[in-house]
């Protein structure tokens, strides 16, 4: 999108949001590969309007606002709204793009999750592209997606750089699939596993842990204690980074009287990984906790138990 629509040009960007993504993918790196000349505007932590402005020139090829998906800038702060960047890049005849990162299609609230910007209010707001990922709250495959005017998507599309980063038709199919699934939202929480698994219901959760419980308790009987705790989890990718979900997990304690506890917590996790299908969890304050939000297979998880083995004496 930067080659096609401003090469060797210039492109403001708030210095509020100039974002590092997983992988260390740099804004500042992606402008100078993509031939643009990145010109920060305003400070970390406040930009307004006028910064924009005062930036533009005859150089100038488009105006850019980047979400900030996975860090907020919080206290005296300010950054300019869409509405307003859109009423300065009309005014200078300039293609306004926001890369959304997460970029939901739909209103999060209604399923108890936190507020994310959506495509349409982005494009609605005055945005002349925006851009977000396939594979983040979308609930599809790794892809890029560019919504918005056609004449500047049809610019993209006739550049030659497009047909190294064409989607191939596995991705298509994903993706179509996933999309057709947003034409009945009502149905998504039971449909698409993104959805499924944010809007998981503790109760249900409490359930599957007190019939996990019992079977992996007897299997590490006298080596590790095992308890039903409250827990929060984080949803990844950069999706929603700032927020935690409240969840409930299956806490594993080694028991303090066997001989070197730290070890065997490692001993423990190894084992758990070995697994012929493995199950992974994260360490935490002396235990092995198994977040159960995203369990689907419960049978296939206990049908696993019975082949742990740990050896309750140090490794030689
Ligand atoms: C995640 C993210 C991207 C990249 O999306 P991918 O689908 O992971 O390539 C771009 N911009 C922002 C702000 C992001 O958070």
């Amino acid at each position: 999108m930067l080659n096609s629509l401003a090469l060797r040009k210039e492109v403001p960007v708030s210095r509020g949001e100039l974002i590092e993504i997983g992988g260390s993918f740099r804004m500042p790196d992606i402008m100078a590969r993509a031939g643009c000349k990145l010109v920060e505007v305003g400070t970390t932590n406040r930009t307004h309007l006028n910064d924009y402005a005062e930036a533009i020139c005859v150089k100038t090829a488009i105006i850019m606002k980047v979400h900030t998906s996975n860090y907020v800038v919080e206290g005296f702060s300010a950054s300019v709204p869409i509405n307003e960047l859109a009423v300065l890049a009309d005014k200078k005849g300039l293609p306004l793009i926001i890369d959304l990162g997460s970029g939901s299609l739909i209103e999060l609230q209604p399923f108890g999750l936190p507020h994310e910007p959506t495509v349409r209010d982005t494009l609605e707001n005055g945005a002349h592209l925006v851009t977000f990922s396939g594979d983040k709250l979308l609930g599809g495959p790794q892809a890029g997606v560019i919504a918005g005017r056609a004449d500047l998507i049809a610019k993209i599309n006739r550049n030659p750089m497009k047909r190294a980063l064409r989607v191939d038709k596995l991705t298509i199919a994903a993706l179509g699939a996933v999309l057709r699934l947003y034409a009945d939202p009502d149905r998504l929480a039971e449909r698409l596993p993104v959805f499924k698994h944010l809007t998981r219901d503790s109760k249900e959760l409490v359930r599957v842990a007190h019939r996990l419980a019992p079977v992996l308790s007897k299997q590490l009987n006298g080596i590790a204690d095992v308890t039903i705790i409250d827990c929060m989890s984080q949803v990844g990718s950069g999706s929603l980074p700032v927020e935690v979900l409240p969840s409930i997990a299956l806490s594993i304690r080694p028991i303090s009287s066997a001989r070197g506890t730290g070890s065997l917590l490692s001993r423990l996790s190894a084992a758990f990984r070995d697994l012929p299908i493995p199950v992974i969890g994260r360490v935490s304050k002396g235990a092995l906790l198994f977040d159960l939000r995203c369990v689907d297979e419960e049978n296939e998880i206990l049908s696993q138990f019975e082949y742990l083995s740990i050896r309750n004496t140090p490794e030689k």
